[in-house]
C-alpha cells in the first residue's frame, strides 16, 4: 500500500494545483482527470452547468449493468481571499506529516486517493462496480451534484451506496443538517436624512427583521433537546452578508442581506421560514407601505440542501461499519451531498479523510496518516468489490 500512498499523494498534488474556488471553472482539473481515466479504459460521463463552464464526472470501474458504490467528492474549494497564508495555498507543501494547501482536507484528499487506486480497481476482476462521482460548485449549495444525481437516476442502474469522503477523521457520519439559504431585499422610501418622517429606512426594517431572527435563535436554544446527537443540538441561522444605504445624509431605500438556517433532519423544514415570512409580513412591512406604497420586503429561498437522515441500517453505513470494524456513527452539522442522494434513493454515509476543523481555514492541511488510513480502507473495499459480495 506505500506506492499507492505515494501515488495518493502525487494526486494530491496534482489537483492542488488548479484553483478550483467556486467562482471559477474546474474544467481544467475535470479534462485532467478524464483524459487519466481514458487512457486506462474507464468510462467516464460528464454534467455540465448551463454556461458550459463546469462539469461533474461520473466514472465506473467494473460491470456497468448494475449500481455500485460510489466514491463521491467536491472538486471546488472555497476562497482563500482575505486569508493570511504562509505559503502558495495552490501549491502543496509537506511539513511534519501534514499536506499543505488549499483543498486537501475538503475534499482533494479523498479524491486524490480513488484517482490513485483507479488502475488497482481496473485491475481487478470487480463484481460490484465502483465509481466516482466528482461534483463542482458544492460549497455554494450543493448545486452541481444535483445534475450528476438526475443523470444517474435516469440514465443508468440506481447505485447501492455512497461514501461522501469529506473529511471526517474517517469516522462514519451518518447524518447532518439539513438547510436553506435565502435573500431579503428590502425596500423602503428615500429622502433626506433630516426629514426621516418622509421616507422609510430600508436598513432599519432589515434590522428588525435581523433582530426578529436572533431572538428566534435564542428560543431555539432554549428549547433544545439534551439528547440530539448534533452539535449544537437545535437548528441555526446564519446572517452571513448585508449591504445596504449609500451616503449618511440619505435615507437608505435598499437593504440586502443574506441569511439561512441548518435544521434537525427531524424538523418540519418550513416552520422557521413560515416563521420569519409571518413576522416580515405582519410587523415590518405595514410601516413601510404606510409611507409608500412600492416600499416592501422581498424574500426570495435561493437553496434547499436536504439533511441526511441518520439511519444506521442503511447498505451504506452497513458496509462502511462491515469494511472498518467501526460500530458507531456520529452526526455533523454541516451540510453535505450525501442528503441529496439520499433523497434520490442512493443510501450515504459521510466517510472520510482529514478534519473538518482544517476546512476553510488558512494552511489548510490534511494528515499523511489520515490519508494512509483512507488507502487501506479504499483497498478493503476493492476486495470487497471484487468478491462481489
Ligand atoms: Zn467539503
Amino acid at each position: 500500500m506505500t506506492d499507492t500512498l505515494t501515488s495518493s499523494i502525487e494526486w494530491l498534488d496534482r489537483l492542488v494545483a488548479f484553483d478550483t474556488t467556486s467562482r471559477l471553472s474546474n474544467l481544467e482539473l475535470i479534462d485532467d482527470v478524464q483524459k487519466y481515466l481514458d487512457g486506462l479504459g474507464i468510462p467516464t460521463r460528464l454534467t455540465r452547468n448551463e454556461e458550459g463552464t463546469k462539469a461533474n464526472l461520473w466514472a465506473t470501474i467494473g460491470p456497468e449493468d448494475r449500481g455500485g458504490v460510489v466514491l463521491s467528492g467536491h472538486t471546488d474549494v472555497v476562497p482563500v481571499d482575505g486569508q493570511d497564508w504562509s505559503r502558495d495555498p495552490f501549491k502543496m507543501h509537506e511539513a511534519d506529516g501534514k499536506l499543505y494547501a488549499r483543498g486537501t482536507s475538503d475534499m482533494k484528499g479523498f479524491c486524490a486517493i480513488a484517482l490513485a487506486l483507479a488502475p488497482e480497481m481496473k485491475r481487478r476482476n470487480l463484481k460490484t462496480p465502483i465509481h466516482f462521482a466528482f461534483s463542482y460548485d458544492e460549497e455554494v449549495g450543493c448545486l452541481g451534484v444535483r445534475h450528476l444525481i438526475k443523470d444517474v437516476v435516469e440514465n443508468l442502474p440506481l447505485p447501492r451506496a455512497v461514501v461522501v469522503g469529506e473529511p471526517t477523521s474517517m469516522k462514519i457520519i451518518g447524518g447532518n443538517k439539513g438547510g436553506r439559504a435565502f435573500r431579503t431585499t428590502v425596500r423602503g422610501v428615500p429622502g433626506h436624512s433630516s426629514e426621516p418622517h418622509r421616507g422609510a429606512n430600508s436598513i432599519m426594517a432589515a434590522a428588525r427583521i435581523i433582530s426578529f431572527i436572533e431572538d428566534l435563535q435564542a428560543e431555539l436554544a432554549d428549547n433544545a433537546d439534551p439528547d440530539s446527537p448534533f452539535d449544537p443540538p437545535y437548528t441555526t441561522f446564519d446572517l452571513g452578508v448585508i449591504e445596504g444605504g449609500t451616503a449618511n445624509n440619505i435615507i437608505p431605500e435598499f437593504t440586502h442581506f443574506n441569511w439561512g438556517y441548518r435544521g434537525l433532519p427531524n424538523e418540519v423544514p418550513d416552520a422557521l421560514e413560515n416563521r420569519v415570512r409571518a413576522f416580515i409580513a405582519e410587523t415590518v412591512e405595514p410601516k413601510l407601505k404606510a409611507i409608500a406604497g412600492h416600499a416592501g420586503v422581498k424574500t426570495e429561498l435561493r437553496n434547499v440542501t436536504p439533511p441526511l437522515m441518520p439511519d444506521t441500517e442503511s447498505a451504506a453505513e452497513q458496509l462502511i461499519r462491515h469494511l472498518t470494524g467501526l460500530n458507531e456513527s456520529g452526526t455533523v452539522a454541516f451540510g453535505t451531498e450525501a442528503g441529496l442522494f439520499q433523497q434520490a434513493g442512493i443510501p450515504g454515509v459521510i466517510f472520510g479523510p482529514g478534519s473538518i476543523q482544517q476546512a476553510h481555514q488558512p494552511d489548510e492541511f490534511i494528515e499523511i496518516s489520515q490519508m494512509a488510513e483512507c488507502v487501506t480502507f479504499v483497498g478493503k473495499l476493492i476486495d470487497w468489490a471484487e468478491t462481489g459480495a
